[in-house]
């Protein structure tokens, strides 16, 4: 009984120390990124579809300095780095998608137990996109 409580309690802290760590991890992104400089930013924010309020409202998200699609494009077979899914991404805005995705702290989870593949067509706002993509590659 009193093991249960003490292992809990651990358990909690230890959740609570990750939250913490996953935030200031955020912060330094958020700040590191802003420090690029407003133009540079302002374009890189173009490029993938965001407004500089839109960009910083999901550095508020779960694990917002994770890069999550490149994680996910791998975990699924596709190759983040071919010209193909890099011209696709951006037309579809693929990473403003990913960064301001409600389930981050669900994918960070399966990534974590190496078992994304079998579950993201069930919460991934890019599943469909991620299908397409593979479509293309057999279609190729
Ligand atoms: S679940 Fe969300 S964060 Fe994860 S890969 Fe899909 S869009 Fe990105």
């Amino acid at each position: 009984m009193a093991n249960n409580l003490i292992n809990g309690t651990f358990d909690a802290c230890r959740a609570v120390i990750a939250v913490f760590k996953d935030r200031r991890r955020s912060k330094t992104a958020r700040r590191e990124f802003w420090a690029l400089g407003p133009e540079e930013c302002t374009g890189m924010l173009n490029d993938i579809g965001m407004s500089a309020a839109e960009f910083d409202a999901a550095m508020h998200l779960p694990h917002a300095s994770q890069d999550f699609l490149t994680l996910a494009m791998l975990s699924v077979g596709i190759d983040p780095d071919n010209f193909d899914t890099l011209e696709f991404a951006r037309d579809h805005f693929l990473s403003r998608t990913c960064i301001t995705c409600p389930h981050r702290r669900k994918c960070h989870d399966h990534m974590q137990a190496f078992d994304f593949e079998g579950h993201y067509r069930d919460f991934c706002p890019n599943s469909e996109n991620f299908s397409k993509l593979l479509r293309k590659r057999c279609d190729a």
